[in-house]
């Protein structure tokens, strides 16, 4: 068996000496909140993204909400997403006082299920919400028919898409709006950090405005010729702003991003080869049909047999590997349970691979003695 002498992690991001020399020189530049830096990393993502608007905000998070808001999203509408994915997707939706509506996600691809959409819309829906699922690019063709067939706007949810692409083209370079999540545990980081990618020039005013206060500088500018000093606010925003530290970690990430991706990608292929044959015990995401690149965010396998998994860990664990359940259906949840009236069996699709799934081992410096480490001990745990 290879010899692995230290803890394998889920995750753990790569960071050059390049971007800690730009780190260092911010911070010796005075300038530390958003400047410079950011609105460079704008630029250069909005060039990766073929010349489309991004706005950068501390978190995925706090862009997705500002993107809802901005689409107009209100108390008693209504969204339509998936219930397999990070409880932040659905968390936006309830805080402004919006139903999340959970469309069942496919057993094979674990991403939502475009077939069951149309039937989820009501009167109230606003905005369709899907979630690239570990990377693997959601079929958008189907959804965005019926957004522009209902009327809806569509918001996905890219925190694990950064370099995923759909039928040849980038998510991100081509559709409504989407959110890139720059935690460290995702493709790209700036620490912590998101963006958003979108046309509409309202919803960009309105983004801007939203990540700082309400604060219009532009309408006193108007008036005066030293105006900047004076300001006006036009709604009561929020602040989530990304610093110029945050943006020198983001503007190397993005010149590397690609090289990681690449390696992601060819471990997980690697991955993929060796599991094949355990596929009695376990399944993998599946293959859709149409053309896509996969970012190779995350790894998950899918135990056929939901009562092992806990062991599964815990040998994981006993061994030096970490393995996360991603995700436990958010139906289940106390607080969507209680406040929306979901329940066990309503989306069984989500529960049979929530129930089942684990996430492996899957970044840049992962080796590959230590992946086939990985591959042995799992073998080791179904023999
Ligand atoms: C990580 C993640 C988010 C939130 O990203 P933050 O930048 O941490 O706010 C949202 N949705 C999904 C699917 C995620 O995995």
């Amino acid at each position: 068996m290879p010899k692995v002498d230290k803890f394998l992690p889920l995750s753990r991001p790569t960071v050059s000496d390049e971007t800690i020399e730009e780190v260092v020189r911010v911070l010796k530049s005075g300038w530390l909140a958003t400047g410079p830096l950011t609105k460079k990393f704008e630029k250069d993502l909005s060039e990766y993204f073929g010349g489309r608007s991004v706005l950068c905000f501390t978190s995925a998070t706090a862009g997705l909400h500002a993107t809802l808001m901005a689409m107009g999203v209100q108390e008693g509408d209504e969204v339509v997403t998936t219930p397999f994915t990070f409880v932040a997707t659905a968390n936006v939706i309830a805080m402004l006082g919006a139903k999340p509506v959970f469309v069942d996600i496919k057993k094979d691809d674990f991403n939502v299920d475009p077939d069951k959409i149309a039937d989820a819309c009501t009167s109230k829906t606003k905005v369709i919400m899907p979630v690239h699922y570990a990377g693997l690019s959601v079929d958008l063709d189907p959804i965005y028919e019926i957004a522009n067939l209902k009327g809806l706007r569509v918001l996905e949810d890219a925190a694990h898409a950064f370099g995923s692409s759909y039928k040849k083209r980038k998510i991100g370079a081509f559709g409504d709006a989407q959110v890139f999540s720059f935690h460290p545990i995702k493709n790209m980081t700036s620490g912590e950090g998101g963006c958003v990618v979108l046309d509409s020039e309202y919803e960009q005013k309105f983004l801007n405005l939203q990540r700082f206060h309400g604060i219009d500088r532009s309408i006193w500018d108007r008036f005066s010729k030293n105006g900047s000093c004076y300001y006006d606010v036009v709604f009561p925003g929020f602040k989530s702003n990304l610093s110029d530290i945050q943006a020198a970690i983001g503007i190397h990430q993005l010149q590397e991003v690609e090289t990681l991706n690449d390696r992601r990608r060819r471990l997980m292929a690697r991955y993929r080869r060796a599991l094949e044959g355990m596929r009695d015990k376990l399944h993998m995401q599946g293959i859709p049909k149409y053309d896509f690149v996969h970012s190779g965010h995350l790894f998950p396998i899918c135990l056929q047999d939901a009562e092992k998994r806990d062991d599964f860990m815990s040998f994981l664990k006993e061994n030096s590997i970490g393995a996360t359940p991603y995700y436990t259906p958010l139906h289940l949840f106390t607080y969507y349970r209680d406040t929306f009236g979901y329940k066990r069996g309503d989306f069984p699709n989500a529960e049979y691979v929530g129930e089942r799934v684990v996430c492996l081992p899957l970044y840049y410096d992962l080796e590959e003695n230590e992946q086939d480490y990985i591959v042995e001990i799992i073998g080791k745990f179904f023999s």
